[in-house]
């Protein structure tokens, strides 16, 4: 979901931008009207997540997946990546890498379905501090399994998170990161974007040769303006974050509510236990995706039935892993997730 009062915006000004005469589907990314909202929007992400100075903010195209590419390209210096893999797109995000250089899989759970994140000390156990680089998936989207706070890394190692899935949803310790990704369609805004926040000693020491729009530099370099961005997606993000700053107030008052909003699901998961089944472990529980199981895939499909009936849709599991997946990102209102919850009670009970 995106905030209804940004898709009122968008709507109200889609065939003219006031003042402009023209619409945001149409502008030049060269003008001035767009100059305006590139510098506005990242400043908005800095004040929002309190982005220092030794990060860059850099608007990418080719999804979270050409991250996973990216990371890579960029990072490896004829070392090894250390990748901690704690679901799905964890695993993506490995093979990928493997295509570029050496990668070693130092912590992963997979054998346990992914049900949760390593501890602080199984996590310092696990990594190689002479690696290149450590890689983590801040949530898995997937599994709805996410790390409780800011994962325990040696402060001499660069770690590059994928945030795509719970970005903008709490505080991040931004300093911590030598690569921040997120693909905006979860939290940020409509696809098209892909946010990375990278530290100025990452950009410094990334190798000489790669092709231009796979290098940070290029777009540190030319302000995300080297080639055409996603002018509109950009501008749906802006709403967002003035969504945010402005109504919300901040992202300690979105992870607040989004808190409360996940706790509605999992005390109805942990109030019913002979019907609900929740994936993750309790300190692993994603904020964003709720995952849980009924006893057979014939209750299952009764569920979905029925919440299909009471107007709620797409609570069907990733077709990968089956079960039930509520995706409870930030526009979801606390409304929607009471009615679920209540739901949940009722088909308990029934
Ligand atoms: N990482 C995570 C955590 C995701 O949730 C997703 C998409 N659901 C991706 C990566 C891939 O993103 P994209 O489709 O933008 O490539």
């Amino acid at each position: 979901m995106l905030p209804l009062p940004v898709l009122e915006r968008v709507r109200a000004d889609l065939p003219s931008l006031p003042g402009i005469g023209a619409s945001a589907l149409e502008v030049s990314h060269r003008g001035s009207w767009f100059e305006g909202v590139i510098t506005e929007t990242e400043a908005n992400l800095r004040a929002l997540l309190r982005i220092g100075d030794g990060h860059r903010v850099l608007f990418c195209q080719g999804g979270a997946s050409m991250q996973f590419a990216m990371v890579p390209m960029n990072l490896l210096h004829g070392g090894a990546a250390d990748h901690v893999v704690t679901g799905s797109w964890g695993a993506r995000a490995v093979a990928e890498a493997a295509r570029i250089g050496r990668t070693r899989v130092a912590w992963t759970n997979e054998s346990e379905s992914f049900v949760r994140t390593p501890l602080d000390e199984e996590l310092l156990e696990a990594l190689d501090p002479a690696s290149d680089y450590v890689y983590l998936t801040m949530n898995e989207t997937i599994q709805g399994v996410e790390y409780p706070g800011t994962p325990s890394v040696p402060n001499e190692v660069i770690v590059a998170a994928d945030a795509s899935s719970d970005f903008l949803s709490r505080p991040l310790d931004v300093a911590r990161y030598g690569v921040l990704f997120a693909g905006a369609q979860k939290n940020a805004g409509p696809a098209g974007v892909t946010i990375a926040i990278v530290r100025d000693d990452v950009l410094e020491r990334i190798p000489d040769g790669l092709p231009s729009m796979l290098d940070y530099r290029t777009y540190a370099e030319h302000g995300s303006l080297y080639n055409t961005p996603p002018v509109f997606a950009i501008y749906v993000v802006l709403l967002v974050t003035r969504w945010l700053r402005d109504e919300i107030g901040g992202l300690d008052a979105m992870a607040e509510l989004d808190a409360a909003k996940a706790q509605l699901l999992y005390d109805a998961i942990d109030g019913h236990p002979e019907m609900y089944t929740g994936h993750a472990q309790p300190a692993a529980r994603s904020r964003m995706n709720i995952t849980f199981r009924l006893p057979s895939v014939d209750d299952e499909t009764a569920f979905l039935a029925g919440a299909a009936a009471e107007d709620m849709v797409e609570l069907r599991g990733h077709r990968s892993v089956g079960g039930i997946r509520a995706s409870i990102y930030n526009a979801m209102p606390v409304e929607g997730v009471e009615r679920l919850a209540d739901f949940m009670r009722r088909f308990a009970a029934h």
